[in-house]
């Protein structure tokens, strides 16, 4: 049974069944006269076996499925184009009902897989050396169109390989699109659905101080928390992250103290070796200091250069010192390997649209105040 043949009993567009948690369908279910657990039976067909078509429900009334079709539609936000780099990562282009596009991406680990997804269409933020940043924000992404990311990279993964990891660093910031993030967290983990576990799964900012403190309160969401530092005094983070004005390096290392931590987990922070700006030693000293007393982790991620943003990649030999001056120092550092750089999948590439500003100018755009 189609969405289409089903619309025809509804002249109302039809509403996302992926923007729907569990309670949400629970309660839609009792409105319509249909018993509370045909919540659990949807999110099972849905997440679990992941079905497209209303038809393959096989243990679902047919009387339900046709109130279920004739206000819902099962139809995932489709995949316009999906390139493959030699190292086996997977960029997947989806178009959105509005025509915007929003992209995600599959990393390779040999045996199983990471998706990186997007929280938003462009982004607010403004960083600096961010490509996605030079697309201003469009909007901000459902829960559904959150969720169906991860249905339509899982369509993709070759034969015996599964899905291991869910990080929130594509485009935009999740803090900045809170609730629909939180409710895309909620599916995912859903026992009945998905299932999967929160340790597997991070959610990035860069660094929205009120956002962080919220989600330290959702205490049945325990999943990982990484902050996008890139810079390591005030002065150097404001000049390449506008975010930092507003919430300060201070209130920031602060607020990450205070994030309760369970005794397995550390806050994960990012930071970007950027050539002659991010990479002395006298950076690395300070980031040791900064990070004294939080259980932390730090990602060092070379810079991806890009012709419409002026800065540069450390050069390998300054980045391995950088690293192991950390590591020194009893701070557990990895070096991410950047991947999918033949087709602009690695971090801070994905742009699916013409810059909204050019590059250089100074980020007073007339977007919507993000923070
Ligand atoms: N908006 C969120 C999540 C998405 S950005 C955040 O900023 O945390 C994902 C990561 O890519 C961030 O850590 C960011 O610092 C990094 N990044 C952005 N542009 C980059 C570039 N050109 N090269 C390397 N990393 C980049
Ligand atoms: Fe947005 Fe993250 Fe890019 Fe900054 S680094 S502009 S917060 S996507």
């Amino acid at each position: 049974m189609s969405d289409a043949v089903a619309g025809l009993t509804n002249s109302k567009p039809l509403a996302k069944i992926t923007d729907q948690s569990e309670p949400e369908l629970r309660q839609w279910a009792v409105e319509n006269e249909e018993k509370p657990f045909r919540a659990v039976q949807l999110f099972q067909w849905i997440y679990l076996h992941r079905v497209t078509d209303w038809d393959e429900m096989k243990n679902v009334s047919k009387k339900f499925l046709r109130k279920v079709s004739g206000h819902f539609t099962l139809q995932r936000i489709p995949i316009v184009r999906k390139q493959e780099a030699p190292d086996g990562t997977i960029k997947i282009l989806q178009e959105l009902n509005d025509r915007h596009r929003v992209e995600s991406v599959l990393l390779n680990h040999g045996d199983h897989y990471t998706v990186c997804i997007s929280t938003q269409v462009g982004c607010a933020m403004g960083c600096k050396f961010c490509l996605t940043a030079k697309m201003g924000l469009k909007r901000n992404l459902t829960p559904g169109e959150i969720v169906e990311q991860v249905l339509n990279a899982q369509s993709l993964l070759p034969e015996g390989k599964t899905l291991r990891n869910i990080v929130y660093m594509g485009m935009g910031e999740p803090f900045h699109n809170y609730d629909n993030t939180i409710h895309s967290l909620k599916i995912l983990l859903n026992p009945h659905g998905f299932d999967f576990s929160a340790r597997r799964i991070t959610v990035s900012t860069s660094g929205i101080v009120p956002g962080i403190e919220r989600f330290a309160g959702e205490s049945d969401l325990q999943v990982n928390l990484a902050i996008s530092l890139n810079g390591v005094t005030q002065e150097a983070r404001q000049k390449l992250m506008p975010v930092s004005r507003r919430y300060s390096l201070e209130e920031l290392i602060e607020t990450c103290r205070r994030f309760p931590v369970e005794s397995r987990k550390r806050i994960t922070f990012e930071y970007i070796l950027m050539g002659g700006l991010t990479d002395s030693m006298a950076s690395a000293r300070s980031l040791v200091k900064l990070l004294h007393g939080i259980k932390a982790k730090v990602n060092l991620i070379p810079y991806n250069e890009h012709a419409l943003l002026p800065y540069k990649s450390s050069e390998p030999e300054t980045a391995r010192q950088f690293q192991q001056y950390l590591l020194d120092h009893g701070i557990l550092a990895t070096m991410r390997v950047s991947r999918g750089q033949g087709i602009s999948a690695a971090c801070g590439q994905l742009a699916t649209e013409a810059p909204a500003r050019p590059a250089g100018r100074d980020e007073k755009s007339g977007h919507p105040e993000p923070y």
